[in-house]
């Protein structure tokens, strides 16, 4: 895959996102001060309700939890959490921590998909 993306300084993708976090990284974010909160999401083993590619994609990011006789897939997430503007974006639409700012942020618009191995 290609993709083109030029970035312009306009700030939006700081504003209003939940920020996916490694581990180490949630525990950066922590120690600076910062909100931490785990995203959960739950699919039915059978697939019920998920197109083909989507579950293939649940399975591969998730773990198998019993629970008597039903079995869920779950996933979860670690994120920064922002309302607003992200707590590192300065009056300028500049990260006060460009040096080391998540992964997400480095890659973006691309995101993160996390999958259990
Ligand atoms: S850490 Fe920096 S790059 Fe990432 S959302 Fe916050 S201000 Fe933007």
């Amino acid at each position: 895959m290609n993709t083109t993306f030029s970035c312009v300084g306009c700030g939006k993708c700081c504003n209003d996102h939940h920020v996916s976090l490694t581990l180490p990284e949630a525990r950066m974010w922590a120690a600076d001060g910062g909100q931490v909160i785990v995203l959960v999401e739950a699919f039915l083993s059978n697939g019920l309700g998920l197109p083909a590619q989507q579950r293939e994609h649940a399975e591969r990011r998730s773990a198998v939890v019993r629970s008597a006789d039903a079995e869920a897939l779950v996933a979860i997430t670690f994120a920064a959490y922002n309302v607003g503007a992200c707590r590192n974006l300065d009056e300028d639409n500049r990260c006060r921590i460009y040096e080391r700012r998540p992964l997400v942020c480095r890659i973006y618009p691309m995101e993160i998909n996390p999958h259990i191995p």
